[in-house]
């Protein structure tokens, strides 16, 4: 049995108790992150900086990240359409620059769409990108330790061991990771800042394509013809497991199609 979990009686039968929130709400800093300063030892205030991004693009803001944090900065790929822009802006920046390639990762569920792996495969090829993976446990051993389809009876548990648990592996160590969450996406990530401390996992967090709307994120990729997840020409415009992500109904936002059998808007990495 694997390190903090306990067991239950459920129906006669014992079964690993599942901890669905492995992640402490005030985890403590890592690194030297919590105190952010320039490379010469200058303090500087988040909230200025939060302030300062706000005003300025994507690009910007991800040349400062890159700047400030590199290479103890990871770049979360969730390969739907804001990590072809994401990639894309990064690869240039990094290119220009002429700094080492920057870190970008991705949670390996086990239950990611095929077409998932093929963007993943594509943008890697035309970048020459090595996604890191970040995995949990085995589906074989989840299912031996919780029963099958964990994903349908507890959700949150599910996500807490296949994404929040390899998460907070790929977060180790560094002081600042990107992703590509939107205020459009939901109404859950409508307040999302550009920057600030990642209180669930304690480390600073960039979101570069916050404030950019659905055609600004198409524009640039037409514009740029960067590969993109073929689901969304399907009616997939939010992309996740396979078990738990369907087409978005007609008065839902774009991550209604998500859990939509359940309660739940976030798998846990979004605090
Ligand atoms: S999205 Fe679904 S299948 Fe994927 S980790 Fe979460 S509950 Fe499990």
């Amino acid at each position: 049995m694997r390190a903090g979990l306990s067991t239950v009686a459920t129906g006669g039968v014992e079964l690993p108790a599942i901890e669905v929130e492995r992640v402490p709400h005030a985890a403590e800093p890592r690194s030297q992150a919590s105190k952010l300063t320039t490379a010469d030892g200058e303090a500087i205030d988040p909230r200025e900086v939060n302030a300062k991004l706000e005003g300025l693009g994507a690009a910007e803001a991800i040349a400062w990240a890159l700047e400030t944090f590199h290479p103890r900065l990871r770049f979360a790929a969730s390969f739907q359409k804001t990590s072809s822009v994401t990639v894309d802006i990064v690869s240039k920046l990094t290119a220009e620059s002429g700094a080492s390639p920057a870190n970008f990762f991705y949670l390996d569920t086990d239950v990611l769409f095929d077409e998932t792996y093929m963007t993943r495969d594509a943008l890697a090829a035309r970048y020459g990108i090595e996604f890191q993976r970040f995995s949990g446990i085995s589906l074989q051993e989840q299912a031996d330790l919780y029963g099958d389809s964990l994903w349908a009876r507890q959700p949150d548990a599910c996500c807490g061991i296949r994404k929040v648990e390899p998460m907070r592996t790929a977060l180790t160590g560094i002081d600042c990771w990107v992703s590509g969450i939107r205020r459009e996406d939901s109404q859950t990530r409508a307040g999302a800042a550009k920057f600030g401390w990642d209180k669930r996992f304690g480390l600073w967090k960039l979101n570069p394509l916050a404030d950019w709307t659905e055609s600004e994120v198409w524009d640039y990729i037409n514009e740029h013809e960067i590969p993109y997840n073929p689901l969304h020409d399907a009616g997939f415009p939010s992309i996740g497991c396979t078990h738990c992500t369907r087409p978005p109904g007609a008065d839902g936002d774009a991550r209604s199609g998500r859990w939509a059998d359940a309660h739940k808007t976030e798998c846990g990495l979004h605090g």
